[in-house]
């Protein structure tokens, strides 16, 4: 999506400190940490949010999110322990209109 600033990050028409990549997912360090650590995952597809997930066809998308999360977050120093949040949709308070996971904490 050409106006998605996630995507913009994606496509590196814009910086941001990529911390993992591979063909379906990017992981980034958050502009605005609530933490020492403060990561964002988010899938390469312009997906909006959760609310868009097709149960079958994104199984194994939200699975890789979710299992790279962890491993990022070890190898970042949170192997203590870190929060996951998503927020999803308008009442959600999503503000970036592109499905992230977010992962923080201090070491
Ligand atoms: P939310 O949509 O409320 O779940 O959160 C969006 C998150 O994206 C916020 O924590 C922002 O600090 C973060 N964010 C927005 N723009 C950028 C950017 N260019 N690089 C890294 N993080 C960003």
């Amino acid at each position: 999506m050409d106006d998605c600033i996630f995507c913009k990050i994606i496509k590196k028409n814009i910086p941001a400190k990529i911390i993992y990549e591979d063909e379906i997912l990017l992981a980034f360090n958050d502009i605005n940490p609530k933490a020492n650590v403060h990561f964002l995952i988010i899938p390469k597809d312009h997906i909006i949010s959760m609310l868009d997930l097709d149960k079958d066809k994104h199984h194994d998308l939200i699975a890789n999110i979710m299992l790279m999360g962890v491993k990022l977050a070890i190898t970042n120093g949170l192997h203590r322990g870190y929060k996951t949040h998503i927020n999803t949709g308008i009442n959600g308070d999503q503000e970036v209109p592109h499905l992230h996971v977010h992962i923080y904490g201090n070491k």
